[in-house]
Parts: structure tokens; C-alpha cells; sequence
């Protein structure tokens, strides 16, 4: 049952207050057809929408089966509109970016019938208003009439008891408005209809009570109810609830019918996501690229223990700092003496037997090799053309080789380097010869291997076997009263039985992707088994013999060192002779990354406790380089996100602007599902679909590009910097970014969405 009692209800726009219903009491019964008449503005479709729950009351009251509405939640007037009204608008109100069928179902869906039963009921009441062949029609495909039908066929879908038609037949022509009347009075057989209309002679034709209003007062009433005509029957009214995959329907038919919109605006803030994730993916890719250098080279590259080591320890950068803060421009007529920076720095490693030891103890499982570089004269002789030359070669031309520690595994030299012809040395007297990354040698070592320089090139084969002499201390050097100088007779040295004819016995370039490591050294290269012969003869030399009871000048063949100073210049002496073979640098060559760790681990362990001038300090050329570049790539990422960020902060912007846009287009859309029971909920999740549609598009839109822009950028790497893809972007980045771009887009849409949902329904359906 239904029935107002002195209803009232005013509107005040500005200072004027319009009284739409004055005192408005009227009793409907369970079914008839009722036509309201009366002059434009006397309140007929105010008494509609309140009768509909579109609109609220003043005072007064709405009773709904026997219940006021006083104290109705906005749920339970939702609910009311779901199930007991359907209502028919006189400009159709239809959803233009929905089919007809789905126009028809809207009710039936915001109430949670299920697809299958929807379908099936819509088609029945299209087939009642004669469209069941048009259901799959977009509504500005039909024509007044026929989308009068739809209206009322939607009206009808949920089984309402209650239509409420205003003006139905206001903007039709009179047949089609006599079939449209036929169509109602069909349906006022078992339900109640209130139909507005100022067409007297309709009204009276089809209608069984016509009331009349004038000035929001009640004038005539052709039928009223009788007090003992008591209706017992009551309307269900069941909640409703739009599910968000409707919701997510919805909007996706409404972007469907703007996609270039959709699309631009997609792309436009996908455009913060494609930086991002370009960012990222090269971020990425130089952490992974740098990371296998570090594996491959960088802790390959050997850790260096030389006799003089830069101390970088905290306390020394501190030192420097404080250095650095003293008063600039100082009035005071003084000068203060300053140490060599490089004297500040510079830490003097006492390289010992102990310290040797322990580096021999080593687990050899670590290293791939160790090189020692020992100060110990290597006195070649070469005879090229029948003539004899003393030859000096500097410590880059003639080095020794890395100790292998391990015969079953590739040692520093088989991992770095290509043997291009003959062998690696073995033995004491086997040479190989170092080229660089163009095949190039110095002309000295060439010459020393009595090659012909004035070749414009030499073939390997020419080069393997060549040979030139070592001559030991005690056959290169002659005593003289206090002094030792060269002995010249080349020719005896030559054909000594102690000197040793080395060979060369192999060429060897370093490989190609090892270039970091390898690219530097090119020369000759002796075997460790070499350098321990030499010491073991100039042990008993007489040259350190006499070293060791007096001090002695000597005379080499380059230099001429005093010994006036004492015992410190005979230190040096012997070891420039190779006296106690104690070396002046040792290089480690850990086999891998956390091999060196542990090297490290145990080089810091001989130091603990040790005072500073005990400590031997090494440098880890690796780690400095690594540590670098890490940093700057970490700094430029963090600027270059943060630029991107602010990009993305925009597009949000922009998204809240566009859905705002949305919401004023879609206001009469607001209205019709308000009409249909739509919760404001509802409307809020019909916006937020849409948001997270564009946002899930523009996320998707800005990683595909983004990973396409991968391709370009690493051509563009690979010509610079020789690294082939470097670009990568990670799946769980990708992931997380579409993740951002659709929260991002939901909270700029979020505000016109709550917006959208305040709208009144009653307001959103009188725009155009
Ligand atoms: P009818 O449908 O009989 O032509 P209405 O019920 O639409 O009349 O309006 C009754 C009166 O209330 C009119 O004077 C109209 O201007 C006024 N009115 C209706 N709705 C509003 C509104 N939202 N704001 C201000 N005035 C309104
Ligand atoms: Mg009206």
C-alpha cells in the first residue's frame, strides 16, 4: 500500500522559496491507473520523485506498506527504488553507450539476478512492447516511439509494483502516443500506475482516477479510496548491490564509445610509467652488466701487496679533511710546511719472509694464481748479427707469470688469455710472449729476440723458438778492488756453461672480453720456475757474498748506488741483486667474486693487532673501480626516477580531470541509475571502474612501450659502449608499475568519483 499524508515540499533557490507540494494527502490502492493532471510547474513531478524515493520530503509523510519513511536509510530508499518503482521518464532517459538489451537488464543487474535469468526476462518484456528484434540495438538506432517502449520495458524488467510515467507520451506524436497509452493501461492491469500528463483527453480515455493539482495543491480526486477499503497487501523490497564487474561492464561500454580519448589519455600518462620503467630496465641492466664484470674482471683482477701502499683508511681521509679546513687567505706573516699529500697517504709495507709465508698459506682454492715481482737482476745478453748486447727491459716488457697453485684448474693466464701459437711455458728456460689486443710488440723485444723490425710484419712461426740469454751475477759483474762493475767480455758470458738459453715458446693475446684485465700487458714473460733458479744461484754469488761481510759499492750497469749511508743501502743493494729474493710486489688473482672476499678476509686478519707500521696494507684495484661506477649509476637513477615520478604525480592529475570531465558527461547516466536503485556506493564504483581501466591501459601501455624503447636503447648502448642488452626490465618491476599506474589513476579519479556519487538524482536527471 501507499499513501501520503500532508506532504510538503518547498525548493529555495537564491532568497525564493518555491512551495512545489502544499499539503499533499493521497491514498493509491494496490492497482489502478492513475492520470495527474494540472498546469506546468503545479508540482506533478514533484509528487513523482517523491512518491519514487528520487527526492525527499519536507514534512509530512510517505507510507510504504504500512511503514513511515520517516527514518528510511539511504539503502532502504535504493532498495525501495530497485524493486517496488520503475519509472518512465518523458525523455526516455536510456543509457546511450549500452544496448537495448542491457538498458533493459540495468535494474535486474544492480539487484544481482543472474546473467542467464536477466537476459531471459529482458527479452520477455521486449517482447511485451513488441522490440525483442532490436535488443541488440544501441538506443539512438531506434526511433521516439520505439525508445518509449524500451523505457517502459525497463520499467517493467524488475517486476516493479509501482510505474511512475512523467509525461510519457510528452514528446511522441499522437499515434504512437495512443500505442504507448495502449502499452501502459496493458500493464495498469495488475499494478499500480501514476502517469503525469497534461493531456486531458488521454487521461480520461485511459485512466480510472485522475487527480488534479494546481500550485502544489491537491484541487480534484475522481476516485479516492474509501475509509473501509483497507489494503492489506504488502511490496517486497529487497537490497541492492552492483557488483563491481558490472561496474567495470559499465564503463567499459561508456570508454568503448570515446576510444581515442581513452587512448590518448592512456598514453598521455603512461608516458611517466614508460620512463620509469626504461630507467629501471637500464638500472637494472648496468647492475647485472656491471655485476659480471665485477665477477668476470674486475675480481680477477689481481689484489696488489706493493713495498709502498695508499692508506685510505677512515682516520687518514679524516686527517686530510681537517688539513683542508684550515683559515684560507690568512693575515698572519707566516708559512705553515706541508707534507706531500702523497707522503700522507703513502704507507711503506715491510714485505717479509713471515709475510711471504703467510701468503703461501693461502687456501689455494681461492686464487687462480700468484705473482710475485722481485727487484732480482735478469742479466740478458742477446747476439743479433754476430754482435753481442746487453739488454735492459723494464718490468712491463719482462714480468714473470702467475704461479699456478692448482695443475686440475685453468690458472690466471689460461682464463685470461688465447694462446695463438705454440704452448705455455713449464720450464725455467721457456718464455711466452704477450701481444696486445692489435697484435702489436715492442720493437726492443723483438729486436732483443734477434728479429728483423724492419719487417712490416713478423709471422708467429718466425717468432717461436727465438732465444736470448741469462747471464747469472757473478758472470755479468767483476770485482774490482772495493767495487763491482760490468764484466763486458760478452762474448765468455754468452758461452758460459752457467748461462741459460730462455726460449720463446708461445704467443699468447688477451681475450677479447677480458679486455679491462688484459689490454695493457704486452711483453715477455718468464716461468716462476725461472725466477727461482736465479735466486738460488745468486744466493752463493760472490757479488752478495762480499755484500754480506763489508759494504761494498757497486757498480751495475745502469746505476751506481753509495752504500755511505749504511746498512739501509745494503738492503737494497741485495735485493736489486736478487739477494734474499724477498719481492717488491705480489699480486693475487682471486679465482672469483667471493673467492676475493675471503682473500680479503684473510690479508686483513695478518694485520689485526698489528701496529700500524707492521701492517701490510694492499689495494684492490677491483673494488675501487666497481665502487665508482656503482654509485654513479645509483645517483643518476634515483635523479632520473624522481623526474619521472613527478610525471607520474601529473598524470594523476590529469586522470582526476578526466574522469571529472566524465562525470559531467555521464550525469544523466548518474540520474538513470540512481532511478533504477543504484546505491551511491554504486555510482562511486561505476567511476572508480573506469579510473582503473585507463589506469590498467595506461600501465600496460607504458610497460609494452617501455620494453620496446629497450630494443632502441640497447642498439644504441651496444654502439657506444660495446655491452649487448643491457636494457632489462624486470618482470616483478613491470608488475609493480602497472600496480603503481592503477593506484596512482584511481586516487586522481577518486575525488570526482565521491563527487559523482553526492550528485542528487533528482538534479542529475533534469540535465541535458
Ligand atoms: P510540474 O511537473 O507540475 O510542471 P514541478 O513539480 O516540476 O512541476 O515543479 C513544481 C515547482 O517547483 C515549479 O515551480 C518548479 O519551478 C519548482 N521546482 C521543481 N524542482 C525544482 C528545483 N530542483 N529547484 C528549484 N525549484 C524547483
Ligand atoms: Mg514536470
Amino acid at each position: 500500500m501507499l499513501k501520503l499524508t500532508n506532504i510538503n515540499k518547498s525548493y529555495t533557490t537564491g532568497d525564493f522559496t518555491q512551495q512545489a507540494l502544499n499539503d499533499v494527502s493521497l491514498e493509491f490502492r494496490k492497482s489502478e491507473f492513475v492520470a495527474i493532471l494540472g498546469p506546468s510547474g503545479s508540482g506533478k513531478t514533484t509528487l513523482l520523485n517523491i512518491i519514487g524515493g528520487l527526492d525527499r520530503y519536507d514534512s509530512g509523510d510517505l507510507i510504504i506498506n504500512n511503514k513511515s519513511t520517516k527514518k528510511f536509510k539511504s539503502t532502504e530508499w535504493d532498495a525501495y527504488r530497485n524493486n517496488c518503482i520503475g519509472f518512465i521518464f518523458q525523455s526516455y532517459n536510456l543509457i546511450g553507450h549500452i544496448s537495448i538489451l542491457d538498458n533493459v537488464e540495468m535494474g535486474m543487474t544492480l539487484s544481482g539476478v543472474s546473467a542467464k535469468q536477466r537476459k531471459k526476462k529482458a527479452l520477455e518484456v521486449l517482447d511485451k512492447v513488441g522490440l525483442k528484434e532490436h535488443a541488440h540495438k544501441k538506443p539512438n538506432q531506434l526511433s521516439g516511439g520505439q525508445m518509449q517502449r524500451v523505457a517502459i520495458a525497463r520499467a517493467l524488467a524488475n517486476d516493479p509494483d509501482i510505474i511512475l510515467a512523467d509525461e510519457p507520451t510528452g514528446a511522441l506524436d499522437s499515434n504512437t502516443s495512443v500505442q504507448i497509452m495502449e502499452l501502459i493501461k496493458e500493464i495498469a492491469k495488475d499494478k499500480l500506475v501514476i502517469m503525469v500528463t497534461h493531456n486531458a483527453d488521454l487521461a480520461h480515455e485511459y485512466a480510472n482516477r485522475i487527480v488534479e493539482f494546481k500550485d502544489g495543491h491537491l484541487v480534484s480526486d475522481s476516485h479516492p479510496i474509501k475509509k473501509n477499503e483497507a489494503e492489506r497487501e504488502k511490496y517486497k523490497i529487497k537490497k541492492t548491490a552492483m557488483s563491481f564487474l558490472t561496474a567495470l561492464k559499465l564503463s567499459f561500454n561508456n570508454i568503448r564509445t570515446k576510444k581515442g580519448r581513452t587512448l590518448l589519455t592512456a598514453f598521455a600518462s603512461s608516458i611517466g610509467i614508460i620512463g620509469i620503467a626504461l630507467i629501471l630496465s637500464l638500472s637494472n641492466g648496468f647492475d647485472i652488466e656491471i655485476d659480471k664484470f665485477e665477477r668476470d674482471t674486475l675480481s680477477s683482477m689481481p689484489i696488489m701487496i706493493s713495498e709502498q701502499a695508499m692508506e685510505m683508511t677512515e682516520e687518514k681521509i679524516e686527517e686530510l679533511n681537517n688539513l683542508d679546513k684550515m683559515e684560507e687567505y690568512p693575515s698572519k706573516k707566516v708559512v705553515y710546511p706541508q707534507k706531500p699529500i702523497t707522503d700522507e697517504m703513502l704507507h711503506t709495507n715491510v714485505l717479509n719472509q713471515e709475510y711471504i709465508d703467510y701468503i703461501e698459506k693461502i687456501d689455494s682454492k681461492l686464487l687462480s694464481g700468484i705473482s710475485y715481482t722481485r727487484a732480482t737482476a735478469l742479466n740478458i745478453v742477446t747476439k743479433v748479427n754476430g754482435q753481442y748486447r746487453p739488454l735492459t727491459l723494464t718490468q712491463m716488457e719482462f714480468s714473470g707469470l702467475p704461479k699456478k697453485l692448482d695443475e686440475s684448474k685453468d690458472g690466471v693466464i689460461e682464463s685470461n688469455y688465447d694462446i695463438l701459437a705454440g704452448q705455455l711455458p713449464v720450464e725455467k728456460d721457456e718464455l711466452l710472449l704477450m701481444i696486445d689486443s692489435k697484435n702489436r710488440i715492442s720493437n726492443r723485444i723483438l729486436e732483443a729476440l734477434g728479429l728483423d723490425i724492419t719487417k712490416s710484419e713478423i709471422s708467429f712461426e718466425d717468432i717461436i723458438g727465438t732465444e736470448m740469454k741469462l747471464i747469472l751475477n757473478d758472470e755479468y759483474y767483476r770485482q774490482v778492488g772495493n767495487f763491482f762493475t760490468l764484466n763486458m767480455d760478452y762474448d765468455s758470458m754468452y758461452n758460459s756453461n752457467n748461462s741459460l738459453t730462455l726460449k720463446v715458446v708461445g704467443i699468447a693475446r688477451g681475450k677479447e672480453d677480458k679486455k679491462a684485465l688484459t689490454s695493457t700487458s704486452s711483453g715477455l714473460s718468464y716461468t716462476e720456475a725461472l725466477v727461482d733458479y736465479v735466486i738460488a744461484k745468486n744466493k752463493d754469488s760472490n757479488i752478495v757474498k762480499a755484500q754480506k761481510n763489508a759494504n761494498y759499492n757497486v757498480l751495475t750497469g745502469e746505476q751506481f748506488i753509495n752504500n755511505d749511508d749504511g746498512a739501509k743501502t745494503k738492503d737494497t743493494l741485495i735485493s736489486y741483486l736478487g739477494g734474499d729474493g724477498v719481492p717488491v710486489l705480489i699480486n693475487l688473482y682471486p679465482v672469483d667474486f667471493d673467492a676475493k672476499e675471503k682473500v680479503i678476509d684473510y690479508l686483513d686478519k695478518y694485520n689485526e693487532g698489528k701496529d700500524i707500521n707492521d701492517q701490510i696494507l694492499y689495494t684492490d684495484l677491483g673494488d675501487i673501480i666497481s665502487s665508482l661506477s656503482g654509485s654513479i649509476m645509483d645517483a643518476i637513477t634515483i635523479v632520473l626516477i624522481a623526474f619521472s615520478a613527478i610525471s607520474l604525480i601529473v598524470s594523476s592529475i590529469m586522470i582526476g580531470i578526466i574522469t571529472y570531465i566524465s562525470v559531467l558527461e555521464r550525469t544523466k547516466e548518474i540520474g538513470v541509475l540512481r532511478a533504477l536503485g543504484a546505491r551511491k556506493k554504486d555510482i562511486t564504483r561505476v567511476f572508480n571502474a573506469e579510473t582503473f581501466i585507463i589506469g590498467l591501459c595506461s600501465g600496460l601501455l607504458g610497460i609494452i612501450i617501455g620494453w620496446l624503447l629497450t630494443f632502441p636503447a640497447n642498439k644504441i648502448i651496444e654502439a657506444l659502449t660495446e655491452l649487448p642488452n643491457v636494457a632489462k626490465l624486470n618482470p616483478l618491476h613491470a608488475l609493480i608499475l602497472i600496480i603503481i599506474s592503477m593506484t596512482l589513476t584511481m586516487i586522481g579519479g577518486f575525488i570526482p568519483a565521491k563527487m559523482a556519487a553526492k550528485k542528487d538524482p533528482v538534479e542529475a536527471l533534469r540535465t541535458e
